[in-house]
């Protein structure tokens, strides 16, 4: 029988496995070095908030991977022998396979900084993170000020979980404005203003010079580069993006760029080796997406579409549709499509945009100047629905389409405040249009043309 061994027990892999399993009887050998069972890395935050406990992030329970004959080996594989088809492991131990997927995620990048290796200084990626915090920052006693360094999601998801705890947050941020390489400008000061509102110390334009250490080789203090301030802190989160976590495959003759280089059907340069998830990088990137794509659903297509590769139905990975959701501090965030900043925006491209004059609430749509094509959406504050925008965009719908059928896009329950009047009309101002509001209809909502 067959054996496929897949390191790495996060999303894409575990799903790989279960797919596989769901189609095939073939062996299947999960292996990692972080926990011996799946949890939802996506929660980890609301462990230390208290809303959770670790159990709680795990979807399966314990029993699972025996009854669906999914062994489980906990060790970190140093070494990839892709003749001999085998793995060596930290331990000296080593198993063989047939078809090897690897699924080995991200890391924090660390960007030589003097002093990023002290006792104090974490990512938040995994779960020993998660402990180094607990253990360096349990209460505002212990950890008098934190530093963050680098303004993403997981910076800012840091600095909610430490302001849970009324630890007060330095949050170092490169960029002029929050995220504003991704976001346009009016949302990214939406967010500036919301994370200061949170009582959290925003630099902007700010960045990380060195890590200063005490006596017992603990943070003591960083040093900012732009004005050599000194600010006393006692725990220091680095949270200036991720890197596939590939530096055991160096020697391997597997090729890699930054990630794991893949084609379309997920396979690396060598026979019966596979990347997924985190830690792939397409040769070519697929439409506008980035060549490596570091969230939750596309982790989990891309172990399902392998599975169907493996077990015999060769399949081609297709995301769809770009989408994702994220939360800054109490706003939610949507994007359908593509919303790009104004830096990353292309001629044609162009924004409808409006703004609650109180609530931190706004949108913007992107689309087409000369053929008025919806391009995308932003949302923030404002829930709408995937299905929808999905199919508007695979059907080429124009701004004005996506404006006077809002309502069906909204999936704010009933008893919320509904802006849609609002956001019509004030793009009738600008556009010198009488677009009218069409009412909300379940039945084109749920019907698939
Ligand atoms: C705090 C946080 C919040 C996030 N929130 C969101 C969100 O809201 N939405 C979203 O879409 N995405 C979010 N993400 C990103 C998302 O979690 C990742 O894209 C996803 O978990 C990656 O899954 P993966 O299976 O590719 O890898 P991972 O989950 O990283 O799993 C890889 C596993 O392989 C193990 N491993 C690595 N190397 C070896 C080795 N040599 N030997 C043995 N084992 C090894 C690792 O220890 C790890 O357990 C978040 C990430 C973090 C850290």
């Amino acid at each position: 029988m067959e054996h496929i061994v897949i390191i790495g027990n996060g999303i894409s892999g575990v799903t790989a496995a279960r797919h596989i399993r769901k189609n095939s009887d073939y062996k299947i050998t999960i292996v990692s070095a972080e926990t011996k069972y799946f949890f939802s890395r996506t929660a980890l935050m609301y462990i230390y908030m208290g809303h959770l406990t670790f159990k709680h992030t795990q979807p399966y329970e314990n029993w699972f991977w025996d009854k669906n004959r999914i062994e489980l080996k906990e060790g970190f594989v140093k070494k990839i022998n892709t003749n001999e088809k085998t793995l060596d492991f930290q331990d000296s131990s080593s198993i063989s396979y047939d078809k090897l997927i690897i699924a080995t995620g991200s890391k924090p990048n660390k960007f030589g900084w003097p002093g990023q290796d002290l006792e104090g200084v974490m990512g938040m990626y995994h779960k020993q993170d998660l402990e180094n915090l607990e253990k360096n920052a349990p209460n505002n006693d212990v950890c008098k000020r934190a530093v963050i360094v680098g303004g993403g999601l997981i910076g800012i998801e840091l600095a909610e979980m430490l302001r849970s705890r009324k630890i007060p947050v330095t949050f170092l941020v490169r960029e002029d404005s929050f995220w504003n390489g991704v976001l346009p400008a009016q949302e990214s000061a939406m967010i500036n203003e919301h994370i200061k509102e949170h009582h959290i110390d925003l630099r902007l334009s700010t960045n990380l010079k060195e890590i200063k250490s005490d006596e017992n080789g603990k943070v003591k203090s960083i040093i900012i580069e732009e004005t050599g301030e000194e600010i006393f802190c006692n725990v220091v989160g680095l949270t200036a993006g991720v890197t596939p976590n590939i530096d055991f495959l160096k020697d391997s003759k597997i090729e890699t760029k930054r990630g794991i280089l893949v084609n379309r059907f997920l396979e690396t340069n060598i026979k019966n080796v596979f990347a997924i998830g985190d830690c792939a990088e397409q040769h070519e990137a697929i439409g506008q997406r980035r060549n490596i794509e570091a969230v939750w659903y596309t982790g989990r297509m891309m172990g399902e579409t392998l599975a169907q590769t493996i077990c015999g139905n060769k399949t081609a990975y297709k995301p769809g549709h770009w989408f994702n959701s994220a939360k800054f501090l109490d706003i939610e965030y949507q994007t359908y499509g593509w919303v790009f900043s104004e830096r990353g925006k292309k001629e044609n491209e162009t924004y409808f945009q409006w703004q609650h004059p109180k609530d931190f609430k706004c949108i913007t749509i992107s689309y087409d100047e000369s053929t008025r094509k919806f391009l995308g959406i932003n949302t923030f504050g404002i829930r709408m629905r995937h299905e929808i925008f999905d199919k508007w965009l695979t059907q080429n719908k124009t701004i004005e389409f996506v404006l006077e059928y809002l309502a069906d896009a909204n999936f704010d329950p009933e008893f919320y405040k509904l802006h849609e009047s609002e956001i019509l009309e004030k793009f009738n101002k600008e556009n010198n249009t009488n677009i009218s509001l069409r009412k909300k209809s379940w039945k084109r909502i749920f019907s698939k043309s």
